[in-house]
């Protein structure tokens, strides 16, 4: 198909009505082939609920009518429902011909389900189910939720109630086939208080006011769509808006008094919806697209997509020039490309089941990536995407990885999908695979997939087919090895001159972290698609199954993974890295840091020694790259965490010899005009020589600090938190008690965060004690489970004992769905061997379904046990020869 013109796109959307969207919603049972927890007997057409909430009290209640469609003679039917009573049920017969049935309810704890009993069979028909419920409000980000915040205007505490339904928390809103398949239209309204603003999917068709200052709120009716997609909140909000492509109403909703905040991503939405449009090949199907700005945290995500009504929680969306920092700032940017392309991958099209988590995720990630390369350049999104995958690989080259398309079984096994593999191995397979087929045809292979399953359901092989036959031969087979094999590739590379050409040999087994011997089990192989950057003339394209021996013009320097576009490791033997070494400042930008960072996980897993990676390390030049600069800095820093005492002082004399030239360029303020790479570069900069003991930065910010008594404005901007950390890292208890002081005083949700946030940071133990019994009187609110977080990065045994030993308290701090990984994860920087006992026991305790997390923590700290003692030897030795 001719790529059309943007201009039609925009005339067409206009013209669309949301009652006109062309839907073809599933009809007939769900398909053996997809996983449910319900009877394939039914199926939802319509809902249509009304909730009153009593935001004072944390509870609602509900009335619900679902329009369904029965298949078979059934006794009963059976929906989802999580923490809801059920006051009263019956069927009616569609068109209210016949009469209301009562039906009795039986709840199966485990499954989350309600089964509706008649007294008579159901025969095959089209049925209202009739329903009157209550449930309650949680504290933590799950089903309907209340965030208490201080109201900037007058500093006093108020309410926001908000939803969060992914993945399976639909059903404490409202009974519901709460499963992706099961998608079906909504209609939905609220009584709320006649002056505070509600938000759904949809625009407001209906306000009308009611006795004692309520009013009744009807919203249009939504799309066809999972239930996991519906979106409520209510608060005292202010909405900016502004026209979006095809006359779409664009609209932050922020806390009321966040003004000029909300400007950045309200004025950075329009853009990324023309540029979907005409990616997707189909345009934003809704009349509005709300972002709404809740004033709080979750330990487990940033934003979320719901359709017409992304949630993202305020510190990832407003811009704060008093405390938002650059990392925060590109966070905010490429959180908001993710939600919005999910509006159309993920939303329009979606997962047919939890397996397919991936899809949705790893391509918004890759997409997200996309569009900021697009529209913010110049803070190297493709550089950030390089330690993305760095992360997938650290966690997939462990024995407890798992493919990225994985079996799904239970709640607990849905929640633990949102990983790093889903995400951002994900993201780097999709960019392998788009490389492999040409940018071109991929996004044409994403439009007919688009097209062909709008409003409905798919599988990874549903998108695979789509690319393939757009023209990808060979797509199929190399998508998937990468996603149904867990697992990182390594790939060994020999070369030798042979007269003026390079006869480069290359063989492919498995990279692992713990397991190394590679004769025993039969290692995976994959089809492995490289770009190679020879010494000369034009990139070489090789799908490498095996052995492959390639002759590349002229001699020198090789890159097997040239611009970082594959999935895998390369093992170079040491006269390449030595080749690469010598010319690293003319390598890509992308390729110095994937070398780099290569070599560091490959000397950490035991593949080399580490004198190649401090031989990269050391060619990085002062003058790199921004994001490149950062690895460096921070590879620096990882030495100096590992090294013994004795040798802290080199590592610092290196650090500071390579790069406090960059910093002395950059200033301690950020320069107008200047580039948020720069700015938060110089933000690393600072943290990380401040770390090391550098004397000019630790009085840089006690002169800082002490600035504050008399000019409470002295550290606003960009490295404001910066700063903070590093008094924070070595408070004493005067200092402790003053930012304690500043976060109870804090204007704001997201300024609290930030300075309870840093309580936890301090060094101290007696300190990071009294943090823990802070965060235990659960007054920091959302903010309380990152204190714990936080002191777990310096005291890791003891925020680990503290949890176990206060677990109920604690866990009335988290989010439900993820307490067992989140408690496990305290544990990840433990340097004592005890700690792999109290995993082990911790995870004996805990429910099959939520081991492997714990797993993961325990391959972890035996890890760095089994290798810190090497590497320290490693690095002291490589600096001795210096
Ligand atoms: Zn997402």
């Amino acid at each position: 198909m001719k790529r059309p013109v943007l201009a039609a796109f925009l005339l067409a959307t206009s013209v669309l009505a949301p009652a006109a969207l062309a839907q073809t919603p599933a009809t007939g049972p769900l398909a053996e082939a997809v996983p449910s927890d319900l009877p394939r007997t039914a199926r939802p057409i319509h809902y249509a609920i009304h909730v009153i909430p009593d935001a004072k009290n944390l509870t609602f209640t509900g009335t619900e009518m679902v329009d369904l469609q029965v298949y078979e003679r059934v006794d009963a039917l059976t929906l989802h429902a999580n923490e809801l009573e059920i006051s009263t049920a019956e069927l009616v017969p569609a068109g209210g011909a016949g009469r209301a049935v009562p039906l009795t309810q039986t709840f199966d704890r485990e499954k989350q389900t309600v089964r509706f009993a008649a007294p008579t069979p159901i025969e095959p028909g089209t049925y209202r189910l009739q329903l009157a419920y209550s449930g309650k409000i949680n504290t933590q980000a799950t089903g309907l939720f209340a965030l208490d915040y201080p109201d900037k205007r007058t500093g006093e505490t108020v309410r926001g109630l908000f939803t969060q339904f992914e993945a399976p928390d639909a059903r404490r809103f409202a009974p519901m086939f709460d499963e992706p398949s099961y998608k079906a239209t909504f209609d939905l309204s609220a009584t709320v208080p006649a002056n505070q603003l509600a938000v759904g999917n949809m625009p407001i068709i209906r306000e009308e006011p009611l006795a004692g200052g309520l009013k009744k709120v009807t919203f249009q009716t939504s799309p066809t769509m999972s239930s996991y997609l519906l979106f409520f909140a209510l608060g005292d909000f202010e909405r900016a808006s502004m026209k979006g492509p095809g006359g779409v109403d664009v609209g932050i909703v922020s806390p009321a008094g966040s003004g000029e905040q909300a400007r950045l991503a309200l004025e950075s939405t329009p853009p990324l919806l023309e540029f979907y449009t005409d990616y997707f090949g189909v345009p934003y199907p809704l009349p509005k697209l709300d972002n709404i700005a809740a004033p709080g945290q979750s330990q487990f995500f940033g934003a979320m997509e719901n359709w017409g009504a992304i949630l993202t929680f305020e510190r990832y969306l407003l811009i704060d020039p008093t405390i938002t920092d650059p990392a925060t700032q590109n966070y905010t940017y490429t959180a908001l490309a993710h939600e919005v392309s999910h509006q159309w991958f993920g939303n329009i099209v979606t997962m047919a089941w939890w397996d397919d988590l991936w899809l949705n995720e790893g391509f918004a990630s890759w997409m997200e990536t996309k569009a900021s390369a697009r529209f913010r350049p110049d803070w190297f999104p493709l550089l950030e995407r390089v330690n993305g995958r760095e992360t997938a690989m650290g966690y997939d080259g462990f024995a407890t990885t798992h493919p990225v398309i994985q079996q799904i079984r239970t709640v607990s096994e849905t929640n633990q999908a949102f990983d790093a593999i889903s995400y951002s191995k994900g993201e780097a397979v999709i960019a392998m695979l788009e490389a492999y087929a040409g940018e071109d045809t991929w996004q044409q292979g994403i439009r007919t997939y688009i097209q062909r399953h709008r409003y409905g359901n798919t599988t990874s092989d549903d998108l695979w087919r789509a690319v393939e036959e757009a023209g990808a031969p060979g797509l199929v087979e190399i998508a998937h090895d990468f996603t149904l094999k867990p697992g990182v590739p390594l790939v060994r590379a020999e070369a030798r001159c042979v007269e003026g050409a390079t006869v480069l040999h290359l063989r492919q087994s498995e990279f692992s972290r713990d397991r190394k011997d590679e004769t025993a089990a039969s290692p995976q192989s994959w089809k492995v698609p490289l770009m190679i950057i020879p010494a000369s003339g034009a990139p070489v394209r090789h799908v490498l199954e095996g052995e492959a021996t390639l002759n590349t013009p002229g001699c020198g320097p090789v890159v097997v993974n040239g611009g970082q576009l594959g999935y895998f490791r390369t093992l170079y033997q040491p006269e390449m890295v030595s080749a690469l070494a010598s010319a690293m400042p003319r390598l890509q930008p992308i390729d110095q840091l994937g070398l780099l960072r290569d070599n560091f996980a490959l000397a950490q897993a035991g593949y080399q020694d580490s004198a190649p990676a401090l031989d990269l390390l050391a060619a990085v030049r002062t003058d790199a790259n921004p994001v490149v600069a950062m690895g460096a800095v921070a590879r620096w820093g990882q030495a100096y965490g590992y090294v013994e005492e004795k040798d802290k002082a080199k590592v610092a004399a290196f650090a500071r010899a390579a790069w406090l030239p960059r910093l002395e360029q950059l200033g301690f303020d950020p320069k107008p005009g200047e580039s948020l790479a720069d700015t938060e570069l110089r933000g690393n900069l600072i943290t990380t020589l401040g770390n090391m003991g550098d004397a000019n930065v630790a009085a840089e910010a006690r002169r800082r600090f002490e600035a504050l008594a008399s000019d409470p404005k002295a550290l606003d901007g960009p490295l404001k938190t910066t700063w903070l950390a590093i008094i924070a890292r070595n408070a004493t208890p005067a200092e402790w008690d003053r930012l304690a002081a500043m976060a109870k005083a804090a204007p704001s949700a997201v300024e609290r965060q930030a300075y309870y946030g840093l309580l936890g940071a301090a060094k101290d133990k007696a300190l990071a004690q009294r943090a823990l019994d802070f965060a235990l009187t659960g007054e920091a609110g959302t903010s309380s489970a990152n204190i714990v977080a936080a002191v777990a990065g310096q005291h890791a045994d003891l925020a680990f004992d503290f949890a176990l030993a206060n677990r109920a308290k604690v866990e009335t701090l988290v989010d439900a769905s993820g307490l067992t990984g989140w408690v496990a994860g305290l544990a990840a920087a433990s340097r004592d061997p005890a700690m792999i006992g109290k995993l082990e026991t911790f995870r004996d305790a805990s429910p099959a379904d939520e081991r492997r997390g714990i797993e993961r923590r325990i391959a972890q700290v035996r890890e760095r046990l089994a290798i810190e003692p090497r590497l320290a030897q490693e690095v002291a030795a490589w600096m001795a020869a210096q």
